[in-house]
C-alpha cells in the first residue's frame, strides 16, 4: 500500500490560522473562506484584473501630476510661499540631512511607483488575454514585499497634521498637486482593496 503526499503546489494555508486546504478556484463572485477561524482566502472577482489595471495608470499619472504642480502655498505677513512634493523631498538634502531626503522621496514617490509600475507590467498582458510577460511573478511578488515601504498615504497624513499646527499662523491654498497626492492615496487604497493577491497567484502559476 502506498501513501500518496499532496501536491504542495495545490495546498493553500489560511493567513490566519494556518489550516492547510486542497486549492479550488471558487467561482466568480464567491468566496473561499477558512472553515476554522472564518478568513476570507479568496475573493475573485470578475473584472477585478481591469480594473486593477485602470486603478494603477490612474494612480501613476496622478503621481505625475503631483510632481510637476504646486502643492501648498502658505501666505503669512503678506508673504507667499510655494512648495511642491519635489521641494518637500529637497528641503533636508542639506548636510547631514540628505539621507532623510533620500528617504522620504524612496518611500513616497519612487516605491509607489515602481510597486505601481510593477503591478501594470503583470496586469497588462492578462488583461488582454496574453500570457504574462517575462519575470511577472517576480515582479509580482517584489511588489507584494515593497508594500510595507510604500508610504504615499502617510504622507498625506503627515501633511494633514502639519497643516493642523500651522493653520493659526499663515493661511494655507492647496495647488492641484496636492488634490492629486489626495486622489493617488484614495486610489491605493482602493487597488489594495480590490486586488486579490492569490488569484493573480493562481493566474501567473497556471498561466
Ligand atoms: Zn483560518
Amino acid at each position: 500500500m502506498s501513501i500518496s503526499r499532496p501536491d504542495p503546489s495545490r495546498l493553500v494555508a489560511c493567513p490566519t490560522c494556518d489550516t492547510l486546504y486542497r486549492f479550488e478556484q471558487p467561482a466568480p463572485r464567491q468566496t473561499a473562506a477558512c472553515t476554522r477561524c472564518g478568513t476570507v482566502i479568496f475573493a475573485p472577482r470578475p473584472g477585478a484584473i481591469s480594473t486593477v489595471l485602470a486603478l494603477a495608470i490612474a494612480a501613476l499619472a496622478l503621481m505625475a501630476i503631483a510632481l510637476d504642480f504646486p502643492f501648498l502655498s502658505m501666505t503669512a505677513n503678506g508673504l507667499t510661499a510655494k512648495a511642491s512634493v519635489i521641494d518637500a523631498v529637497k528641503s533636508f538634502a542639506v548636510d547631514d540631512m540628505a539621507p532623510l531626503s533620500l528617504a522620504i522621496a524612496l518611500l513616497i514617490l519612487l516605491l509607489p511607483s515602481l510597486r505601481l509600475c510593477l503591478l501594470i507590467y503583470v496586469t497588462l498582458p492578462l488583461f488582454f488575454g496574453l500570457r504574462p510577460w517575462p519575470g511577472a511573478r517576480t515582479a509580482f511578488r517584489l511588489n507584494v514585499d515593497l508594500r510595507p515601504w510604500s508610504m504615499a498615504e502617510i504622507f498625506m497624513v503627515g501633511v494633514a497634521v502639519a497643516m493642523v499646527k500651522v493653520a493659526d499662523l499663515a493661511t494655507i491654498s492647496f495647488g492641484p498637486a496636492f488634490w492629486a497626492f489626495a486622489a493617488v492615496a484614495i486610489l491605493l487604497a482602493a487597488k489594495d482593496a480590490v486586488t486579490c493577491e492569490r488569484t493573480i497567484w493562481h493566474i501567473l502559476r497556471s498561466a
